[in-house]
């Protein structure tokens, strides 16, 4: 492995993408046959975020790799699903595809591919030193035999495992995505030297992540209420996510950030600003010396192209401007949703990057949620003299040390 930079140097940074994104996909009535990875790549190209050498096309991963973690069988059913364009029962029913939520569409098989194939790429990325983006990544609902919720494959499972194959001894997997990160959990759930946690609305889909139901000791939910703010998450970031990652100090760290955490997602109700997950992913990254940060859900096009966009540049180290210029207005005017009313597509989402921050007062349960964790993990007692008595007043003010890792 590459030793990590002096600290202080920026690391430099690398998109990974394709343009298999820039086809249709998932029919027609589905959540994700929007524009997505593609428009963060045009609005990125009309920022002038792309110097030579900062973009990396996806490789495709072979059926045999698929099969380094996925049920052979399972991927053949899938291969020869999508070249046929139809399954039998039996198959929709064994493997869960051809279904409303993982329908079979053209250029499935080499789209699902060529994500794991970017997430292992990404992983060989941040073990070379840099941080690596690829929004197309976060898949991380894809069970070893089974697609589930949008995901045919599971891209993070890749990423980390060719991190632990690069000699990581410890790998911890943080998921921002508003829907629990349960294929990873799952998947890691006999492996000791990954740690996973995920940050999720509570009774949603697919109703996991609840406070109780960890499969292991390494992994660690925080289930949270509908309208999530941005203070919100800094108290959970503070009180839990930053401690924990201390205390583990992981080789490597994979994100999740998928974009039904931001507030205007027609499928959650969590309310995030872009600027609150940025905050929180420079925070992550300067918690290991190898991160790999992968996309996720998010269906408003809008909210989602400007949270990666925006994500790339704080990533590798751009000015984001208060107004876009006109190229880049030129990129967000034409998108559609059928998932988003007109008269709800705010002014603001064609023609900024940065949202307003959410400020509404963090509420007495979330408080009660870093608390309760906190404690089971015995945090507190490893948290420095000036973070230790908590003050709830500096902390609404926005005064807090959110500093974290960067001591
Ligand atoms: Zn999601």
């Amino acid at each position: 492995m590459t030793p990590p930079q002096a600290p202080g140097d920026r690391r430099p940074a690398i998109f990974v993408g394709h343009d298999v994104y820039r086809r249709a996909a998932y029919g027609t009535l589905h959540p994700l046959a929007i524009p997505r990875v593609e428009v963060v790549v045009d609005l990125c190209r009309a920022l002038g975020w792309f110097d030579d050498g900062d973009y990396r096309t996806s490789p495709r991963a072979s059926e045999a790799v698929l099969a380094g973690f996925h049920d052979a069988a399972y991927v053949r059913a899938l291969r020869d699903a999508a070249a046929a364009g139809r399954v039998d029962r039996a198959i929709r029913e064994r493997y869960g595809i051809g279904t409303m939520e993982n329908p079979i569409f053209a250029g499935l098989f080499e789209r699902a591919a060529t994500s794991v194939g970017g997430s292992i790429l990404a992983a060989e990325i941040a073990l070379g030193g840099a941080v690596a983006f690829h929004p197309a990544g976060g898949t991380h609902h894809g069970r070893r035999d089974r697609a589930s919720g949008f995901c045919y494959f599971n891209d993070p499972v890749f990423a980390i495992r060719r991190l632990l194959e690069g000699g990581c001894r410890r790998v911890f997997y943080a998921d921002l995505d508003a829907h629990h990160g349960d294929g990873v959990e799952i998947a890691f759930a006999a492996e000791p030297r990954v740690h996973t946690l995920s940050i999720h609305e509570a009774g949603r889909w697919p109703y996991t992540g609840t406070l109780d139901d960890a499969n292991n000791e390494r992994a660690c939910n925080l289930p949270v209420p509908r309208g999530f703010g941005d203070r919100e998450l800094h108290i959970l970031l503070d009180g839990v996510v930053i401690p924990l990652v201390e205390r583990i100090a992981p080789d490597a760290l994979v994100l999740t950030c998928g974009g039904d955490a931001l507030a205007g997602d027609p499928l959650t109700g969590m309310a995030l600003s872009n600027v609150a997950l940025w905050d929180a992913v420079d925070r992550l990254v300067a918690c290991a010396p190898r991160v790999v940060v992968l996309g996720g859900g998010g269906y408003n096009p809008w909210t989602l192209t400007r949270y990666w966009s925006g994500l790339w540049a704080r990533l590798s180290g751009r000015t984001i401007p208060d107004r876009l210029p006109e190229a880049a207005q030129d990129v967000l005017r034409p998108l559609q949703c059928d998932l988003v009313e007109e008269e709800d597509v705010r002014p603001e989402w064609l023609t900024t990057l940065a949202d307003a921050p959410n400020l509404a007062p963090p509420r007495a349960e979330v408080i009660a949620l870093r608390d309760r964790v906190g404690a089971r993990l015995d945090l507190a007692r490893q948290l420095p003299a000036e973070r230790a008595g908590w003050d709830e007043e500096r902390i609404a003010l926005g005064t807090g040390d959110t500093t974290g890792c960067m001591r």
